[in-house]
């Protein structure tokens, strides 16, 4: 009997809700790991370090942060930012020398600019990449379970980011086979209720049919291509 990780209940019951459960699984825990970082480890060294050495969180999670409601938490933290934006400012030169290169170009170098980049990602972001990854492969290496086969092939699919993760997380052809051709059935399935509701929007073909279950399809759509907000951010693009 094969041994289940982590996380494939969570994944099996989730295949059940609408949209990419992979999104929503990591959504789920970057707001579980957020409440036990404000609640628990604002004062944990590794923590503070983390926060210091990312410049806090990304815009995305440093929104989600403030919303959780713990403004003395979230004040440890900023503190621990602000201290360490001010050290470095204090002891660096926010221009350096110029050079023939950048006297052409009109570009300047700042030191400042440099050392005030992020040395980490985002905490959240950082713990969620591994979750999507866990969970993609999960879905990848187990659709030879009947149950994760059956929820599968019922739900909506995965997001087209979260598929290309599964696809890169199968150990045999046999796996990427199975994979590809269920979220295949799927994609066909959508493109259909897609076209159907542009037959019915169509002025000359309208004879007052009513929209049916395409009726939402257009924006099923965009998150099962885009991935979900929160999930994918306009840092997740081409070559990063
Ligand atoms: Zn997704
Ligand atoms: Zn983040």
């Amino acid at each position: 009997m094969t041994l289940l990780p982590f996380g494939f209940y969570d994944l099996l019951d989730q295949l059940a809700e609408p949209g990419c459960a992979i999104c929503a699984l990591a959504r789920r825990d970057a707001d579980k790991l957020m409440d036990t970082i404000l609640y628990e480890q604002v004062v944990d060294p590794p923590t503070q370090e983390h926060f210091r050495a990312s410049r806090g969180l990304c815009a995305e999670h440093s929104a989600r942060f403030s919303e959780i409601r713990n403004a003395l938490g979230v004040c440890v933290l900023a503190d621990q930012v602000l201290d360490e934006v001010l050290t470095i400012l204090d002891k660096t030169p926010a221009r350096g020398g110029q050079s023939l290169g950048r006297l052409l170009t009109g570009a300047g170098d700042s030191p400042l600019a440099r050392k005030l980049a992020p040395e980490r990602p985002c905490i959240v972001c950082e713990a969620q990449a591994r979750g999507e990854t866990h969970y993609a492969a999960t879905l990848a290496r187990h659709l030879n379970d009947a149950r994760l086969d059956e929820a599968f092939r019922l739900s909506d699919g995965v997001c087209l980011p979260h598929f290309v993760t599964a696809l890169e997380q199968t150990t045999d052809s046999a796996a990427a086979q199975r994979l590809a051709g269920i979220q295949r059935n799927i994609w066909r399935r959508l493109k259909a209720e897609l076209d159907e509701f542009m037959r019915k929007s169509d002025a000359v073909n309208a004879r007052g049919e009513t929209m049916d279950i395409e009726s939402d399809s257009w924006r099923r759509a965009m998150t099962l291509l885009g991935g979900e907000r929160g999930v994918f951010g306009r840092n997740r693009g081409a070559g990063t």
